[in-house]
Order: C-alpha cells, then structure tokens, then sequence
C-alpha cells in the first residue's frame, strides 16, 4: 500500500522546483511582449553564494539579491534543505543516479574539495575576480541548458516534425501539424538558437552526470561551492536528526546515505553534510532516529585542514593578480560589444555571473558567450555579435532578466538612445565605393528616427568605363546607436562591409576613443 512519508514530501517539494525551473527557463522566451512579467531569474536571486561574490567583487549590495537572505535564515533553522528539497541540479542528480545506480559510497572522501573551491571563489570575489559562473550550481545548468540542451532538443523535434509536413501523406501531416503546434505553444523555443562553446557547455553538464557513476550526489557532496557556504550556515541549524550517530541496532542508515554524512564507522552525523533527505527517518526498522527542533551543541567538523585553508586563501589572491597580467587586458578590443545597458568595464565583470539569462532571452540570438577573447575573467560572459544577430531596437528583454544588475534595465526611450557601439564602413568592400554598384540596404534597415545612415550622391566611372551615378553610403556618428543590423544585413559574403565598433566609455578604457 502507497504510504505517505517524510521521504514522499521531499520528493514532492522536489518535483515541484524542477517543474518550476524549467517553467522559469522556458518562460525566458520572447513570447510577443516586451515585457517579461515573471520573476524567471528566481533561482539565481535567492543564491547565496552569487549574492556573497557580487557583494565582494563590485562593492555594492544589489537589491535585486535580496532573496538569498531568505534562503540562509532558511538553512540556519533546518540546515542544508535547500540541497535536499529545492536545488533542481540535486534533483536531477538524483535521477541520474537511480537510472545509472549510482553506488552511495565510494570509500574516497573527498567532501573538502568543495570548501577549497569556496575559499577560491570568494577570495577572488574580494580581490576584484568574479568566478562564480565557473562552478555556481544555477549558473551552469542555465547557461548549459541555454547554450547547449535547447538547441539540440529543439534541432531534434524540429527535425522529426519537418519531414512529417514536407514529405508524408497528407493525413499524416495533418495529425503531425497539431502536435507540432503544441510543443511550439508549450515546450519549444521561440526560435530555433545557435551558440559559440555550446560544446564545451554541454560537455561540462555531462561530465557533472557522468560524476554519479562514482557515487552518488558526487557534485553535491565534493564539488558545490553553493553547497559548501550553505554547509558552514547550517551549522547554526535548529532543526536536526536525532540521535547524531548511526544507532547500534543496525547501522543500514550510514553506508546507505546519500550524501555520506556519517563518519567513517558511522557513529557521528556531520549535520553540515545532511541535506534532511530523510532516507534515513522513513528506513529505519526500529524507527528510532527522527528529525527535531534542539539548540545545537555540536561543534562544526568543516572538512578541511589548514594548509587547503591557505592553500585556498593563496589561490584565491594569485588568480586575480595573474588575470591582470593577462594580455588579453591590454589589447584593444575594438569589436567585443556588450549588451545595452551594460555596466562599464570592471563593474560588468564583477556583476556577470555568467548565468546566459541573457543569451537565452536575446530575440535575435545575438548575444553569444565570449571565450578569451578578453582573457580568462571575461569567459561566458554575453557580447553582441551582429553579423550573427542584432540588437533590436525595440527589445530590452536582456536587461529585464539580468539578475545582478550587470546589464542595467532599459526603459523603451532609453534603449532607443542607448550607444552600444558605432558603424563604421569599409570602402575597400561597400559595393557603391568598391564596386560603383548600387546598395541601399543599410540605410534601409537603420532603425533610428533619423537614420544614422545617410548618402552622398556622386558620379562615378564604373569598370565598364561608364559614368553613374551613386549613392555613397556615410556615419552620422550623433545618430548611430550601434545596434549591428546594418552589418548583420550587409549582403556581402562573409564580413560585412560595415562593422559596429565599441563606443563610449568602454572604447576609452581601451584606448580606442571611438
Ligand atoms: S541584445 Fe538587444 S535584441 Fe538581444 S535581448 Fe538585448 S536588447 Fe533584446
Ligand atoms: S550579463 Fe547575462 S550572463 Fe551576465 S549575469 Fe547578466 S544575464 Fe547573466
């Protein structure tokens, strides 16, 4: 008979986020508005640990974070729950684990790694280096999700429905169609997205999975930085499992745990380690261990020793240091343009956190995630690349679902005049310069009341040795925003004949002075 236990609640609360979070990921969309009316950066304004490094690295509390606390008041009543009943990257970990019959030990304990990585992250946090994205739960399985999973499911069911209406008979196609509407409707991206290092991205997601073969919860239990500060909160936790060791009965709970919470000879429960699954509640035989509220009397056991602690102190000041050193830092970067809105140098890299909340939301999949092209620091960070995509002029989704403030939000009016770079051409290609050839369609294209771009009329000998008369596209520069669509419809092949260079304050910093 079906028995509803404490164990059921937690898989339920379970479903419940993970069902919420792809509600979230998928509602990151354009569906039409240009508003987004839900708060689908949720997940990433109550983390703690993204809130803790923004703080540290851009010297200013963002309001938008101010969830978090929420969940560290949450972790010093009941302890590491969040981990247990809310993190959607558990939750599927846990359902990797059942398909692949993750072992629950492995005999190798490696819990300290996580405090280490931890350390490095918000050592660097305060010296100016923002790593989170690197190993932050939320912002790999976004920004996995976004770059790599969507445009694979969506090629995938695309590529299934395409053939059905192109090519089967027509009472196929007329069951297919419906379908195909519904999981547009429901399940499907807006538009069928493509991504640099989309990859690499999947491939990181994967060797996470792929870590449950070890044991199971291996990226919860070794890895998680989020984990790991939510750990040293929960050593003020009032609500904890009683009694503290595996009783003498039996011991079936400590080797059985998920998360190796027990000692070695399973007589000590690290409560820093629990995630109150409650495993052990609902399989205890005599049911003598239970959950309850008591002061805790217990001193924190963090796993690690003091040369990691130094070692991590280290680590975490060298990597900022050696960043600054990094080439990357001197070179002009004339065509690394940012999304409008975006904070000013420095300030940008220390509020990004590489979710792709952005890239996933941009209309024209614009956005794309940088590799080195400005060192190591600016990695998975958005820049627009408009021969790939532009930036509409209407659209400020990007800066509505930043949830660090790294891309400020743009009212409508704003957007219109904000500068993200300015059009320059290139007479060695424009065709009325290169080629005496007639084209108009940048100018056509320009979105500016005014249009930046405008013509001069000129008469030209063409190769045929003929006079004609031209129309000779030119910048104004007061006018060009630089929103890219007259590079990304340049219909020359390969580079266009017009590019979009940094402007403002961010081509200052470079040297650039544009
Ligand atoms: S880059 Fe432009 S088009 Fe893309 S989301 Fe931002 S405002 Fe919209
Ligand atoms: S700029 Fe983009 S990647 Fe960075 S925090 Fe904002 S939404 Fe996330």
């Amino acid at each position: 008979m079906f028995k509803i236990t404490l164990r059921t609640f937690r898989k339920l609360s379970q479903l419940f986020f993970l069902a919420l979070f792809f509600l979230l990921f998928r509602l990151t969309d354009y569906s039409g508005l240009d508003e987004i009316p839900y708060a689908v950066n949720i997940f990433f304004r109550w983390d703690p640990l993204v809130a803790a490094t923004v703080l540290l690295s851009a010297k200013v509390l963002v309001s938008l974070l101010l969830p978090s606390l929420f969940v560290i008041a949450l972790t010093m009543v009941f302890g590491r729950v969040f981990c247990g009943w809310i993190c959607p990257m558990g939750t599927l970990l846990d359902g990797t684990g059942k398909v692949i019959h993750a072992p629950a030990q492995s005999g190798q304990s490696l819990r300290s790694v996580k405090y280490v990585l931890l350390g490095i992250i918000l050592v660097s946090s305060l010296f100016g280096l923002q790593l989170v994205g690197y190993l932050d739960p939320f912002s790999l399985l976004v920004r996995g999700f976004t770059l790599a999973v969507d445009p694979v499911f969506n090629l995938l069911v695309t590529g299934f429905f395409d053939p059905l209406y192109r090519y089967a008979p027509q009472w196929l196609s007329n069951i297919s169609e419906p379908v195909y509407g519904v999981l547009q409707d429901s399940v499907l991206p807006y538009k069928q997205t493509f991504f640099q290092l989309s990859t690499l991205s999947g491939c990181v997601l994967l060797a996470i999975f792929a870590l449950e073969k070890l044991e199971k919860r291996f990226w919860c239990r070794n890895l998680c930085p989020l984990g790991a500060l939510l750990a040293i909160f929960s050593r003020f936790s009032i609500f904890r499992r009683f009694p503290k060791q595996a009783c003498k009965g039996c011991r079936d709970c400590a080797p059985n745990c998920r998360m190796n919470a027990f000692d070695s000879d399973g007589r000590q429960l690290r409560h820093e380690e629990c995630t109150l699954c409650m495993d052990c509640v609902d399989d205890c035989v005599n049911q003598p261990s239970r959950f309850r509220f008591a002061v805790p009397n217990s001193p924190m056991q963090i796993d690690m020793s003091r040369r990691s602690f130094i070692g991590a102190g280290l680590a975490g000041i060298t990597l900022p240091l050696l960043s600054k050193v990094d080439a990357a830092h001197t070179l002009p970067r004339p065509f690394l343009l940012r999304p409008p809105g975006a904070a000013d140098g420095n300030e940008f890299f220390s509020r990004c956190v590489r979710c792709g909340e952005c890239m996933k939301v941009c209309i024209q999949n614009a956005l794309q995630p940088c590799f080195l092209e400005s060192g190591y620091e600016g990695m998975f960070t958005p820049r627009l690349i408009p021969r790939l995509g532009y930036c509409e002029f209407n659209c400020t989704l990007c800066g509505q679902v930043c949830p660090t403030g790294a891309i400020g939000r743009l009212s409508q009016s704003e957007k219109h005049s904000f500068v993200i770079g300015r059009a320059v051409f290139d007479p060695a290609r424009c065709l009325p310069f290169a080629d005496q050839s007639p084209c108009i369609v940048c100018e056509e294209h320009c979105p500016t009341y005014d249009k930046a771009i405008k013509f001069q009329e000129v008469t030209v000998v063409n190769r045929q040795g003929k006079s004609v008369a031209l129309k000779q596209p030119y910048i104004i520069p007061e006018l060009c925003i630089g929103c890219g669509i007259c590079e990304n419809k340049c219909p020359l092949p390969g580079d266009s004949a017009v590019r979009v260079v940094r402007a403002g304050k961010q081509s200052e910093e470079d040297g650039f002075g544009y």
